[in-house]
């Protein structure tokens, strides 16, 4: 067969570049001739630290071994998310990667609790989730023992080092220089080749342009166009600092609430990544610098770095012989640590649809009815965070109560509020649980529930609440601490089940 796409060019080298280079290069390597072009003396936007446990999924299809992985990234485990000051003000919950309790076929668990909470005899809703329940005693194990669900707090730029040494293993060539501008075909419109300052062509078949929010190839050479989400994720800063741990790493990213925005705390092996994100209409810049220097906590290892965005997402992911992934494809902000993973995705979709016979309309859209669908779904679950407030003491939060939001978001609020109801989209990145905790944790309450608690006796119910409980605590106190598992795991090659016992 005549392969018409067979040189695929990669423009940019951060986490996004690299991604998709390991995966190219692993996966269809022999078929494709795989060149990444990057600047050294552009950098890359040097943050996307926290991750979702699909990351592991990938990770497993590209054969990454997760010790090397941890080891050559400092990575620690993260089980979900802790939210301090979002409902109100003195409020926390944590939105674990955990399943919560356990319902049947006619409902979720959410209805069996409401129906012992309004009897008097539910505990905290996260009480019945193993792995918020192992993320607070501050445990953590994996292995056959145990099939918890989670992902990885990493260090951004050796993330990118390891991808590049996998990549390279696998045929992906490198080149250096700037991209000066990018040559389209003067009659199909199609790239034809980027053109570096040292004057030297890169032609290819594909390219994928992984340069970060400028788009340099989709928007600066096709102009494709933005669609901007800035009504409903006002939010368009975020000021990031390094600093040394004074402590062992949390199982958990924290995502700290402030009056014009938020903060992130995420714990590596070796040091900790903060950054205030906020919205510029109401904090100066100047305030968030004084506001995270007031928060942080350890010797500051850099500078602090500003960097400025616009939420939202670019009109199409695939145009003409242009796939944009990462950054240069759109941005929602981080607060559930959802980039990585759209990164991600967006390969998965290009290897199942890889173009080899050419590139068609319909494959194209194919592959941007799949990747908007996504991202709209994860926009309103980020939606949510800000809606779902009865924070009142600051403009900011004021306008996030009072925004209008979008249809599909507002029709999941309001089943949620009349019948405990949770509509999970096939589109939807984050299931039934992660909305329950995330509505609830935000003092989200629904007026009426299933009364499938109420075909038990209140005995019944409330023993198997408390042999759920139970069970947790039991299994929880068995495991090792999370800084005693991660040495003893990236440290040599134990088996995940000698770990436990030796913990
Ligand atoms: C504040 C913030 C916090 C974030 N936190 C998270 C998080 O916790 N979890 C998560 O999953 N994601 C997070 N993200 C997103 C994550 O950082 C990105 O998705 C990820 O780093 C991918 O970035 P990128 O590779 O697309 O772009 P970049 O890192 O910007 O890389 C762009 C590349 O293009 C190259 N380039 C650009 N122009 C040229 C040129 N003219 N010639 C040659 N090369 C060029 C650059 O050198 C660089 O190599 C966060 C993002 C921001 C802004």
């Amino acid at each position: 067969m005549e392969h018409r796409v067979r040189k695929v060019v990669i423009a940019g080298g951060g986490t996004a570049g690299w991604t998709v280079a390991a995966a190219l290069g692993k996966v269809l390597g022999t078929l494709l001739d795989v060149t990444l072009v990057e600047s050294d003396d552009i950098g890359t936007v040097g943050v996307g630290e926290a991750t979702i446990p699909t990351m592991r999924t990938f990770h497993h299809l590209l054969g990454i071994d997760e010790r090397d992985f941890m080891r050559e990234t400092n990575a620690t485990f993260k089980l979900g998310i802790a939210f301090e000051n979002w409902g109100e003000v003195g409020d926390r919950y944590i939105h674990s990667f955990g399943t919560v309790g356990r319902g049947n076929w006619m409902g979720d668990f959410q209805n069996l609790w409401l129906e012992a909470r309004e009897k008097g005899f539910a505990g905290e809703f996260g009480e019945y989730c193993f792995e918020l329940q192992a993320a607070e005693a501050g445990r953590f194990y994996t292995g056959e023992k145990a099939p918890t669900s989670y992902a990885f707090h990493l260090d951004a730029t050796a993330y990118g080092q390891f991808l590049r040494r996998f990549s390279e293993q696998y045929g992906v060539r490198r080149q250096e220089g700037k991209i000066a501008t990018v040559d389209l075909d003067g009659e199909s419109g199609d790239i034809a080749a980027l053109v570096l300052e040292s004057g030297e062509r890169i032609e290819g078949d594909l390219f994928i342009d992984c340069t970060g929010f400028r788009g340099l190839l989709i928007e600066d050479a096709l102009k494709t166009g933005y669609e901007d989400w800035t009504h409903w994720l006002p939010t368009d800063s975020a000021l990031a600092v390094q600093t040394q741990s004074v402590a062992e790493p949390l199982t958990y990213t924290r995502a700290m609430a402030h009056d014009a925005g938020w903060q992130w705390r995420i714990p590596l092996q070796h040091r900790v990544g903060n950054g205030l994100v906020f919205c510029s209409e109401y904090l100066s810049d100047d305030a968030a610098r004084d506001r995270l220097a007031g928060n942080i906590e350890g010797e500051q290892l850099t500078e602090p770095r500003m960097i400025r965005y616009r939420t939202g997402r670019r009109k199409s992911m695939w145009t003409r012989n242009c796939v944009a992934l990462g950054l240069s494809s759109g941005f929602i902000e981080p607060l559930e640590s959802t980039s990585i993973h759209l990164i991600q995705i967006g390969i998965t979709r290009l290897l199942k649809c890889f173009p080899f016979g050419g590139i068609s309309e319909p494959t194209r859209d194919h592959f941007n009815e799949l990747m908007i669908k996504e991202l709209e779904c994860i926009r309103d679950f980020i939606v949510l965070h800000y809606k779902a407030t009865e924070r009142d003491d600051s403009p900011f939060w004021q306008r996030c109560r009072d925004m209008a939001i979008p249809d599909s978001l507002a029709h999941r609020i309001e089943l949620f509020r009349q019948s405990a109801l949770v509509h999970p989209d096939p589109h939807d990145l984050f299931r039934v649980d992660s909305w329950l905790q995330v509505m609830m944790g935000q003092r989200m309450m629904p007026q009426a529930w299933h009364r499938m608690g109420a075909l038990m006796t209140d005995d019944q119910l409330r023993g198997t609440l408390v042999r759920m409980k139970e069970n947790i605590t039991r299994a929880v106190g068995q495991m090792p601490t999370h800084q005693a598992f991660i040495e003893r795991y990236c440290a040599n090659g134990s088996t995940n089940d000698a770990v436990m016992q030796r913990a």
